[in-house]
């Protein structure tokens, strides 16, 4: 049987590639990416710098991968609509296999494929572990809450040891006519720089990250992934959103190397078990990609106020902890989990500043930005989502470094503006004497900003806000 296997931009690798198997040992393939020209138009590209460099790395070392398997990695501009019925009816392909998308885009794009196909279009679970409505409650609704859903997932799932790689590929049939492949770009095409604090792409950096993290901090995880300036967390997030690794490799991965720390491991799995969640919500309810998922929370009364959007942006509020990760997310794609609930809270409770647009800047800059987990990160800090903190629980940003950030080794890295400053008053640089500021070497408000906001002011003006427009729901909390 000759089948065309259809890589996306979530399944970039050989290993614990199911459809990849199969078809493999079914005969020959015809492994396909599809290059659209909006994704990867240079304008679009500019917009999504890091997670382009990510996903091309990622390619071009899937392509390599093919190639060792005495394949080749046939990549097609175009949108996919035309391009996968095209390229199947040109090789005469018995069948198209994918993995399945469950965000709305990716339903949309594979509804029109498959009515454009005359073979079989067959989708393969492995986006998430559970699949799209395996877990529901028993009155067959989805779940809003994350404990009943963890408690019904524990028992619906059961998670296969990953599947190997195919020993080799069929060799690719001479390419038709009609067919017109292109390389895959490369940076400078896009008009992009690399950007080397970025993490490296690839199926082989992701294995290495998660054999690093279960090796070393994550047997301490529980504790050390709430410490901003410590490398406690497995730093594998898009390594699991573009499939270079899959969630269940390291999901088995991390089950076994933490057998002797049950702690850490119920710590770690969990967090896998929300973005599971996440899944869950995004696919039963897609509106919330653009509404808060809470009615009550429609209409909201935000602010508008360019002046602290760009603040909060460039990481110059005047609230290190805040600033620190606005700036850790422009320079290396990534924001500690902690950094991204303060800086979320701070950009809706202490600017007033809708999340969505908060949202949609994450979404832009992280590597691993996501749809569905950085949806339910944002509803989640600001109260409007599932499973949200009560929309009365205003982060102190203060209080959370002092916490979390006790050495203020988190700021020191981001903010090296406020490096020398002790760490009894690194997160409030305002409030040290002046000669403390002097002998940091920080003038406020010329070396580094003064707040942009007062906390209690803020903290106030939220409250009264969200009184106002829940009314009686916030009663109830
Ligand atoms: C405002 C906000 C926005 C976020 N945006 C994204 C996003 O766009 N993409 C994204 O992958 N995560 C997002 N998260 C969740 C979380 O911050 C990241 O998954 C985590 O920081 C990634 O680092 P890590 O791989 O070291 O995580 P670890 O702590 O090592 O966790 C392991 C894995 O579990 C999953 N995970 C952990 N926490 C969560 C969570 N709260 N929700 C869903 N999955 C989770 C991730 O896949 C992560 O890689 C967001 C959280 C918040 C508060």
């Amino acid at each position: 049987m000759r089948t065309l296997v259809w890589f996306r931009g979530k399944d970039l690798r050989v290993a614990d590639h199911v459809p990849l198997l199969e078809a493999a040992q079914a005969g020959e393939t015809i492994p396909l990416f599809v290059l659209d020209p909006y994704f990867f138009a240079p304008e679009r590209a500019r917009s999504l710098p890091h997670r382009i460099q990510f996903l091309l790395d990622s390619l071009v070392e899937l392509a390599a991968s093919i190639a060792k398997l005495g394949s080749k990695l046939l990549v097609v501009a175009g949108k996919s609509a035309d391009v996968v019925p095209h390229v199947a009816k040109a090789y005469a392909v018995e069948r198209v296999v994918a993995h399945r998308w469950s965000e709305p885009v990716g339903r949309e794009r594979d509804r029109r494929v498959a009515a454009a196909l005359d073979v079989p279009f067959d989708l393969y679970e492995g986006e998430t572990l559970a699949a799209p409505g395996q877990v529901m409650t028993g009155a067959g609704t989805p779940f809003s809450v994350f404990g009943p859903f963890a408690r019904a997932f524990a028992k619906a799932v059961t998670i296969d040891g990953p599947k190997r790689a195919p020993r080799s590929l069929s060799p690719l049939p001479p390419v038709p006519r009609g067919i017109h492949p292109v390389t895959i770009p490369d940076l400078a095409d896009l008009g992009l720089a690399r950007n080397p604090r970025l993490v490296e792409g690839g199926e082989a950096a992701s294995r290495k990250r998660l054999a690093k993290f279960l090796r070393g901090p994550a047997a301490r995880y529980e504790t050390g992934r709430d410490e901003m300036g410590e490398a406690g967390t497995s730093r594998i997030s898009q390594d699991i959103k573009f499939g270079t690794l899959s969630a269940r490799t390291i999901w088995t991965r991390a089950h076994a190397a933490l057998d002797h720390h049950p702690k850490a491991a119920r710590a770690y799995l969990n967090e896998l078990v929300w973005r599971e969640l996440a899944y869950h919500v995004l696919f039963h309810t897609p509106r919330v990609l653009t509404e808060p998922f809470r009615p009550s929370w429609k209409g909201f009364p935000w602010r508008k106020d360019a002046k602290a959007w760009k603040a909060w942006q460039e990481g110059m509020t005047g609230y290190p902890v805040v600033d620190a990760s606005a700036r850790q997310l422009l320079t290396e794609g990534f924001v500690h989990n902690r950094a991204r609930m303060i800086s979320a809270s701070f950009l809706t409770k202490h600017l007033l500043l809708d999340f969505r647009g908060g949202e949609a800047h994450y979404l832009e800059w992280l590597t691993d930005g996501d749809w569905a987990s950085n949806d339910l990160g944002w509803q989640w800090a600001t109260g409007c989502g599932v499973d949200a903190q009560p929309w009365f629980r205003v982060f102190n940003p203060v209080l959370q470094g002092n916490k979390l950030d006790a050495d203020g080794a988190y700021v020191r890295r981001w903010v090296p503006e406020l490096a020398k400053m002790p760490d009894r008053w690194i997160h409030q640089p305002w409030a040290a004497p002046p000669r403390v500021l002097a002998e940091a070497g920080v003038q406020l408000g010329t070396t580094y900003p003064a707040p942009i906001v007062d906390h209690a002011y803020a903290r106030k003006r939220f409250l009264a806000a969200a009184d106002g427009h829940l009314g009686s729901a916030s009663k109830r909390g």
